[in-house]
């Protein structure tokens, strides 16, 4: 090329409607950050989208002058696979459209939206469907992965809530996958992740939801033992109502955390009631409540249910560096909630956590080979990330994050929940999908032959 991608992309892309942005353009540096600040790529090309034409028109100019090509939904993939070094960025975010069909129970939403502004569509009409934990998390990326939250306990993944997507194929043609169209897709997009196509709307069921006892208890660090073997022993047990992550943390360091308390390194549950009784949420916790010591702070209380879904947001705002890494859990014996005890008492920094998600329920209900999410047979999806907002800190948080991970993975299923892993190799991506993975390829292979989407956590086209 003897101009620029972005010049190039100005000349040659008649009809697109976003807005294209290269490192010569004025708000480069605000267009090419994603979440994680520990990744720092420079992309040739940052196209935003403005509706699914555009994303053909940058399809084909990546296909045709052979640039590497990242495709952006909220951009907190933990590897940062929302951007790439000198190759073109769709940016999804100017797709934000969320519209609720309250009698259908339904909602259909842009590919470039986050939670957030989902949560508080569908909550005007009391009803939700299920996601993650914090709301500024992309519903692109989420969702494609598989989707853990607040709710999985009572609604399943997210991918299990899915009824509809519009994507955008490597060879710029426009398809629905659902349950009717194109069923290889709709297969593989629940859990494959970003491997097939370009999703410029989902279409979700949803539940009804909305008054919801929700928050954490702690307790402290000392009694992590005694309260993980507990936890271990009550949640897959609890009616599917009541959803409890566990996790090693400080208490946060702001109101309305008791001062005396405040970064206080602590082990604790995040709980959700997705009734809005607190009186039974009471009840339903106490068998775990009464197992262990007093704790340090019970905090459950009614609140809408967006306010539990944006509770995390205050602490992890974007622009902090992230290191991850995660795995599916079958048993936790004891041996391994001694290893967890002691990592868990020496966060590297007060940003640092492990969270434990349950994956029962609903999550059961299906057969791992239903959709391409694969694990469902597992009981937990274990994370661990170092987080710091300082970059002096990085190799910290790096390296309690990699020494936690390998003291725990020996009692791991194997693979891993890929939207919570790093960057770690076919074998790995492999190992996550188990036998849903020669299926998948095959898939891959009639829909995108030439693995135009490979920065993600990538599916290779199976070998014809
Ligand atoms: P991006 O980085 O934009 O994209 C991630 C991947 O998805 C990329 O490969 C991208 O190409 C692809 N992609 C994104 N959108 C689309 C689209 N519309 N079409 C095609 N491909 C697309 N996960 C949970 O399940 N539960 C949680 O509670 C949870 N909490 C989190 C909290 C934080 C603070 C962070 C940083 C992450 C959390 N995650 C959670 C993990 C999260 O699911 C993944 O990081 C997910 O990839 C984020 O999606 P995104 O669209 O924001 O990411």
């Amino acid at each position: 090329m003897s101009v620029s991608p972005a010049q190039a992309a100005r000349q040659e892309l008649h009809g697109f409607k976003g807005q294209l942005t290269g490192p010569e353009d004025p708000g480069y540096q605000e267009v090419r950050a994603v979440y994680n600040a520990m990744i720092d790529r420079r992309p040739a090309l940052v196209a935003r989208c403005a509706g699914a034409e555009d994303v053909t028109h940058v399809l084909g100019f990546a296909r045709h002058h052979g640039l590497p090509l990242a495709v952006r939904g909220g951009g907190h993939h933990g590897a940062g696979l929302g951007t790439c070094d000198d190759g073109v960025v769709v940016d999804l975010s100017p797709l934000k459209d969320v519209e609720v069909d309250p009698a259908a129970r339904t909602v259909r939403v842009g590919g470039g939206c986050v939670w957030g502004e989902v949560d508080r569509a569908t909550h005007a009409h009391g009803l939700a469907t299920p996601s993650g934990i914090v709301s500024t998390t992309g519903v692109g990326g989420l969702t494609l992965g598989g989707g853990l939250g607040h709710l999985t306990r009572r609604c399943g993944l997210t991918v299990d809530n899915l009824l509809e997507a519009d994507l955008v194929l490597a060879d710029g043609t426009h398809v629905r996958a659902s349950a009717d169209e194109n069923t290889d897709l709709y297969w593989a997009i629940r859990g494959g992740g970003g491997n097939f196509g370009v999703v410029t709307s989902f279409r979700f069921r949803l539940h009804e939801v909305s008054t919801v006892v929700a928050g954490p208890t702690f307790w402290p660090v000392e009694s992590a033992a005694e309260v993980l073997a507990a936890y271990r022993d009550f949640i897959p047990h609890a009616p599917r109502d009541l959803n409890g992550f566990f996790l090693f943390g400080a208490v946060p360091p702001a109101p309305p955390f008791p001062e005396e308390l405040q970064g206080r390194t602590a082990c604790g549950v995040v709980w959700c009631y997705a009734g809005g009784d607190a009186d039974e949420a009471a009840r339903l916790m106490a068998p775990l409540l009464s197992a262990v010591p007093e704790p340090l702070l019970h905090g459950p209380a009614p609140m809408p249910h967006p306010a539990i879904q944006s509770a995390f947001d205050g602490l992890y705002p974007p622009g902090d560096q992230w290191y991850w890494r995660a795995d599916f859990v079958n048993e936790i014996p004891g041996a391994a909630i001694e290893q967890h005890a002691g990592f868990g008492a020496a966060l590297p920094s007060v940003k640092s956590t492990m969270h434990l998600y349950p994956i029962d329920g609903a999550v059961h209900d299906h057969a791992p080979t239903d959709t391409a999410w694969s694990y469902r047979d597992a009981r937990w999806a274990s994370v661990y990330a170092g987080v710091d907002p300082d970059p002096a800190n990085a190799d910290r948080i790096r390296k309690w994050t990699v020494d936690y991970f390998d003291a725990l993975h020996p009692y791991s299923a194997g693979g891993a929940y890929v939207n919570m892993m790093m960057d770690e190799g076919q074998e790995r991506v492999r190992a996550s999908y188990r036998d849903n993975y020669a299926r998948l390829a095959r898939i891959k292979a009639d829909r995108d032959p030439d693995n135009l989407f490979r920065l993600n956590q990538n599916i290779r086209p199976a070998a014809r």
